[in-house]
C-alpha cells in the first residue's frame, strides 16, 4: 500500500469491534476481512445456516452476509482483479455444456427441483431420435449446469439459488440455441439434425403466424451477425444477463451478491472491448448490451406463441420445464 491511512480507530462496520483497518472498501476489522476473503476460496456452497438471530461473532455465514450487507466489495477480491481471466473459466464451462448437450438425454419429464437433483440425465441411447421437446430439455439442463458453475452459486442460500436459476434458465436456454446456430453459420435458430425449434405438432397448423415464428427464429441471430459478435462477448453477455437481481423475492445479501457479480462481468466485457477494438469502446459495449433487449423481445413473442398453443391445440403437451417458464400456462 503506497499511501498510509491515518491510524484512526473506528468501529468495524460489520461487527462493531474497534479497528484501524480498511478492507474491501469498508472500515472493517481483521477478523471480518479474513472471513470474507476465505469464503471465496471455498469450492463448496456455504452450508445452510439456522441462526435464529444474526450472531455474527460465532457464525461464519452470518458474518459473511453481514460483510456483504456492510458494503464489502467482491470486486476487490484478488481473483476478480484480473477480469479477463474470467473468460477462460466461461469458455471451460461452455465446452462442458456443449459436450453434455450432445451426449446425454433427460431421464423423464422433470420439474426444476428434480432437474437440480442427481440422476436427471443418462447417457444418450444412440438409436433415439430427438424431437424439439427433447432438445429443448437438454438445452435447459445444460444451461442450468452452466449457471451452477458460477462462483456466486456457492454464496447463495438454496432458496436464493432456486430463484436465480428459475429466473434465467429458459431465457438463457433460448440464447444458447441462438449461439449454437450462429456458431454453425446459420441465420435462424434450429436444433441439431435440422430439428426445428418449434414442436412439429404446430408446423402444419395454419393459424400460427409464420411471420411471428420466423421473427423468433431469426431476430437474435441477426443481431449477432450484424455486430459480428465474438464467442467471448457472447459468454460475457449471457453472464451479465444471468446476474439479474431485480426479483423482489431475493434476500438482501443475494441481491447484493448478484448485482456485484453483474458489475464484475460487465467490466470484464468492457475490458475485453478495450483490448480488442482500441477505439469506440463505449459504443461497442452499448451495442452488445442492447442485445439483451432483443432477447427479451424474443421471449415476449414466445409467450404469445405459447398462449396460442393453449388456444389452438390445448392437447399439445409442452414439457414441464418449458410450461413452468410461462406464467399463464
Ligand atoms: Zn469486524
Ligand atoms: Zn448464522
Amino acid at each position: 500500500m503506497p499511501s498510509r491511512r491515518l491510524q484512526v480507530w473506528k468501529p468495524c462496520v460489520i461487527c462493531k469491534d474497534m479497528t484501524t483497518e480498511f478492507n474491501y472498501q469498508v472500515d472493517s476489522c481483521n477478523k471480518c476481512k479474513m472471513v470474507f476473503r476465505r469464503v471465496f476460496r471455498l469450492s463448496v456452497p456455504l452450508e445452510p445456516c439456522n441462526c435464529s438471530t444474526r450472531r455474527i461473532q460465532e457464525c461464519r455465514n452470518c458474518r459473511f452476509y453481514s460483510c456483504i450487507n456492510g458494503g464489502m466489495q467482491i470486486n476487490s477480491i484478488k481473483k476478480y482483479r484480473e477480469k479477463l481471466s474470467l473468460i477462460d473459466s466461461l469458455i471451460a464451462l461452455d465446452n462442458k455444456r456443449n459436450s453434455t448437450f450432445f451426449k446425454y438425454q433427460m431421464t423423464e419429464d422433470l420439474n426444476l427441483d428434480q432437474i437440480m437433483s442427481p440422476g436427471a440425465i443418462k447417457e444418450k441411447d444412440e438409436h433415439v431420435i430427438f424431437t424439439s421437446h427433447d432438445w429443448v430439455l437438454m438445452e435447459i439442463y445444460t444451461t442450468i449446469e452452466f449457471m451452477k458453475g458460477f462462483d456466486l452459486v456457492n454464496l447463495l442460500t438454496s432458496r436464493d439459488l432456486k430463484i436465480f436459476i428459475k429466473n434465467a434458465y429458459f431465457k438463457c436456454a433460448i440464447y444458447f440455441i441462438a449461439v449454437r446456430s450462429y456458431s454453425n453459420n446459420l441465420s435462424f435458430m434450429t436444433f441439431p439434425e435440422k430439428v426445428d425449434v418449434f414442436p412439429e405438432e404446430i408446423l402444419n397448423v395454419p393459424q400460427y403466424s409464420q411471420l411471428l415464428l420466423n421473427k423468433i427464429r431469426c431476430r437474435l441471430i441477426s443481431k449477432f451477425i450484424e455486430y459480428r459478435v465474438t464467442k467471448e462477448e457472447l459468454l460475457l453477455l449471457v453472464s451479465i444477463i444471468f446476474c439479474d437481481q431485480t426479483d423482489p423475492d431475493y434476500s438482501m445479501p443475494a441481491k447484493n451478491i448478484i448485482s456485484q457479480y453483474q458489475k464484475i462481468y460487465a467490466s470484464a466485457l468492457f475490458q475485453y472491448c478495450e483490448l480488442k477494438y482500441q477505439q469506440s469502446v463505449p459504443a461497442r459495449f452499448a451495442e452488445l448490451i442492447s442485445i439483451s433487449a432483443v432477447l427479451v423481445d424474443t421471449i415476449t413473442d414466445l409467450d404469445t406463441v405459447v398462449s396460442l398453443f393453449n388456444l389452438y391445440q390445448p392437447t399439445l403437451k409442452l414439457r414441464q420445464l418449458v410450461k413452468d417458464s410461462f406464467p399463464q400456462s
